[in-house]
């Protein structure tokens, strides 16, 4: 018989599937498998769980028995239903499986890399530039970035629920005029109830100086099931955008362009930040292919970050240098849409810092030398007035 390749890896996925709902103490059921709060009840969270799903390398197991009572594992049953069982370089287990390394403290590690906690006037709020603030809306999320630049905040219980805070943050919001741009991050804000949600964006859409509001979520990654119309129809209602995030091609599943079908129809713009992570997506196929599936998507690649010296993340980390290559790879050679911005968010609180390769070469008497994409050079002239 003549093996069928799509037929293969459906029957590899749901036997995999099945097997997850197993380890967590359930039965695979597809009803159970699209609700979004069966996924958040049933995530795997610890060396028992990870270790019946995949063969665990010293350093993983060894992660696992100590990272979580210093920064929380937890993985839905979809997301972990998509790891390589027999391969440790997965790039999605490196991003949400604890390793070793994660007890290494580098002497340039930083609790609050970007010095959120000194530019907070009110709990669950970040003032950093003029016209616009990030709102962190829970403390948890529906799995954990291993190199999360909030773990000092999520998954600790380090911040009291939203219901209690934000009467003091709408305070300072309609106090605050020049504030016209709102970003709701968190924790995960789409872990929300419908309700909850709601009535958070329609309290901001009730500040009249305040024109834009957006989401930072990684639940479409994660947790796709979460994507359902009548969440759409709220993030429709207060004109929000969104920001998601994917570090990885293989992310871009089948239920994940589901859900970003629905979003995009429903009529949320959709931008994307990914961090760049050593042995994950630090080559130009590995981003490539990663942005050529965004785009397939209709999500805009908005921000690649320099991943944050959070505490315990140095072997994720890569240089400054790797990043320039790699973004030098690709303006100019593919789609500029398929290019995103890419930033350090400066250590100490100086916020997002663009970095470029060198393309203005020289700029006197009016000349402007231009260094083009790929490596020629060309003159443009000023208009003397
Ligand atoms: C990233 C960020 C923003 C939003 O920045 P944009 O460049 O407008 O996306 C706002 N406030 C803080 C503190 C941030 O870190």
């Amino acid at each position: 018989m003549i093996s069928n390749p799509v037929l293969d890896q459906s029957l590899a996925t749901s036997i995999q599937r099945q097997k997850v709902c197993e380890i967590v103490g359930s039965t695979y059921s597809e009803e159970n498998w699209q609700d979004w709060q069966w996924q958040m009840r049933h995530r795997l969270t610890k060396l028992e769980h990870f270790e019946k799903l995949l063969r665990l390398t010293s350093a993983e197991a060894e992660g696992l028995m100590i990272a979580t009572d210093k920064f929380a594992v937890a993985v839905t049953p979809y997301f972990a239903s998509l790891f390589d069982p027999e391969n440790a370089n997965c790039p999605l287990r490196i991003q949400v499986i604890p390793k070793q390394e994660e007890i290494i403290v580098s002497p340039t590690d930083m609790v609050d890399p970007c010095g959120e906690d000194d530019d907070s006037p009110v709990p669950g709020l970040v003032h950093r530039y003029p016209d616009r603030v990030l709102l962190l809306a829970l403390d948890s999320c529906a799995a954990y970035c291993r190199y999360c630049t909030r773990s000092r905040l999520v998954s600790q219980g380090e911040m009291n629920p939203i219901k209690r805070r934000l009467d003091a943050i709408i305070a300072y919001l309609e106090e605050h005029t020049e504030v016209r741009d709102v970003l709701i991050s968190g924790g995960d804000p789409l872990l929300m109830s419908n309700e909850v949600l709601d009535n958070l964006l329609g309290r901001l859409r009730g500040i009249a100086h305040i024109e834009f509001v957006r989401i930072g979520s990684r639940v479409p990654c994660f947790l796709p099931q979460r994507i359902t119309p009548e969440l759409v129809k709220v993030l429709r209602k207060h004109r929000v955008w969104l920001s998601v995030h994917f570090c990885h091609v293989q992310e871009l599943t089948p239920e994940v362009a589901q859900a970003c079908d629905l979003l995009a129809d429903g009529g949320i713009p959709l931008g994307c930040q990914t961090v760049l992570l050593k042995g994950v997506n630090d080559s130009e196929q590995a981003l490539k292919n990663l942005f050529h599936g965004l785009l397939k998507l209709r999500v805009r690649p908005y921000y690649l970050y320099q991943c944050d010296p959070v505490v315990g993340t140095a072997h994720l980390r890569t240089s400054i240098q790797t990043g320039l290559d790699l973004i030098s790879k690709l303006r100019g050679h593919t789609t500029g849409y398929a290019v995103p911005t890419y930033v350090i968010d400066a250590p100490g609180g100086g916020g997002k810092v663009p970095i470029q390769p060198e393309t203005l070469i020289a700029y006197e008497n009016g000349q402007g030398l231009l260094h083009n994409w790929e490596g020629k050079t060309f003159t443009y002239i000023d208009t003397v007035e």
